[in-house]
């Protein structure tokens, strides 16, 4: 789609090339979604693709995927037989109920920044306990926990003008066993609701999304814990309720597949 408000369109091959951020700017990356409907608040486009930043590299305890990265990628990189993890990330960019042609341009800052409620790589990143490195326009890195990145549907904590930079992920979550779960009315409709446990001995990490507005770590001491409380637990939270389907409905299958991932 075309974006006719578009006034100005910059490539900076480093950040330290902008010195101002307006109200009506964007970071243009993949740019599936921003083309893919009106965005008549939006009269400047700062296309990241020049940047240069690595896309997949190991660096000291961490896995660190560039937030240009596309999610192609996530799919085709030769990744070491031992990271168990990676089925999970791979199941996250399969479970993109968007075409081909969306995740060979769709890139992982992308996904993350968008925010929606369905989106499927952040609550994979909130299961492995990743943070992501952010970058304001001073040029001053900062990280945060995936876990308290997004606030809400369409809502991060980033500030105007900041720029999400790359996601770290620990390596030694990268051997734990992970379960993805994702149910929707037909398999091409958003999420209703995404469940990923990650487990490792009798450690467990369980985060549920979609049916909320944001991800959600749900904190239970063990595997056996879990599996007694997850009842409990999603009495405690707030499903959404729409035309789709209401708090209970989703509750209730967020139940279901917590159950799969844990059997
Ligand atoms: C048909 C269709 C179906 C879809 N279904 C799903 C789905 O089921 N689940 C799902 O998760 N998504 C879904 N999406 C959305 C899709 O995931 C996004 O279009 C894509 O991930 C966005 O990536 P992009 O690189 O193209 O981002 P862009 O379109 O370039 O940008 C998206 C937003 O993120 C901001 N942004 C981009 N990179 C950064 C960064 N590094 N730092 C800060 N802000 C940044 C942009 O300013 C913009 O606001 C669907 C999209 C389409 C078109």
């Amino acid at each position: 789609m075309d974006l006719p408000n578009i006034q100005t369109y910059l490539r900076p091959e480093h950040l330290e090339n902008l010195t101002t951020w307006g109200n009506d700017w964007a970071w243009l990356a993949g740019g599936t979604w921003l083309f893919s409907e009106p965005q008549p608040h939006l009269q400047v486009l700062v296309d990241i693709q020049q940047l240069g930043w690595s896309e997949i590299e190991i660096a000291g305890d961490n896995l660190i995927i560039g937030a240009t990265c596309p999610l192609i990628k996530l799919l085709e990189y030769p990744w070491l037989a031992e990271w168990t993890a990676i089925t999970g990330l791979k199941a996250a960019v399969a479970a993109l109920a968007a075409s081909s042609k969306v995740i060979n341009v769709a890139t992982v800052g992308g996904n993350i920044c968008l925010a929606l409620s369905v989106g499927t790589l952040a609550p994979f990143m909130v299961a492995l306990n990743a943070s992501y490195e952010i970058c304001n326009l001073q040029g001053e890195l900062y990280q945060v926990a995936a876990k308290d990145f997004q606030i809400g549907s369409r809502q991060t904590i980033l500030q105007p003008g900041e720029i999400l930079k790359r996601v770290l992920i620990p390596l030694s979550h990268l051997t734990w066993q992970v379960n993805y779960q994702r149910l929707s009315i037909a398999a091409t409709d958003p999420a209703l609701a995404i469940v990923v446990t990650a487990q490792h001995q009798q450690q467990v990490r369980c985060v549920i999304a979609a049916s909320v507005t944001a991800p959600r770590l749900l904190e239970f001491e063990n595997r056996e814990t879990l599996a007694r409380e997850y009842i409990t637990s999603l009495a405690k939270e707030n499903f959404i309720d729409d035309g789709r389907a209401s708090a209970n409905y989703r509750r209730e299958i967020t139940a279901v597949l917590i159950q799969r991932t844990i059997h």
